[in-house]
């Protein structure tokens, strides 16, 4: 797989190799970086080489791709959790307030009958 990339010197498109840091311009000679972002794309076969060395690497992308992935989900599950938090804390509030109230209703009819 090559991905292109314009030449720093004369603009022409090239096509970066895999596995390759560095190359020349095949339009004007002129000695190229290629860009590290297509570098690491065209460098799966080195990454599966080194699966022993770099056996952890791959599963910390999966993971923090799967947080990526679920976050929307956690974000609605902490909505809803916090709106039963505070469903559970109104509710006995409110039940509270009107126990006070009648409470307060009987006395003022007691004291003023
Ligand atoms: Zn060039």
């Amino acid at each position: 797989m090559t991905q292109s990339f314009q030449c720093s010197a004369c603009g022409a498109p090239n096509q970066a190799e895999a596995g390759l840091k560095y190359m020349s311009c095949m339009y004007c000679g002129t000695n190229l970086t290629i860009p590290e972002h297509l570098r690491i794309k065209s460098q799966p076969k080195v990454k599966t080489n080194l699966k022993k060395t770099e056996s952890s690497r791959p599963v910390e992308v999966e993971a923090v791709d799967i947080l990526r992935k679920s976050q929307p989900i956690a974000i609605r599950a902490w909505n809803l959790f916090a709106m039963w938090t505070w469903l559970r804390w109104l509710i006995p509030t409110c039940l509270t307030i009107f126990i006070v109230l009648c409470v307060g209703f009987v006395i003022v009819l007691f004291v003023f009958s």
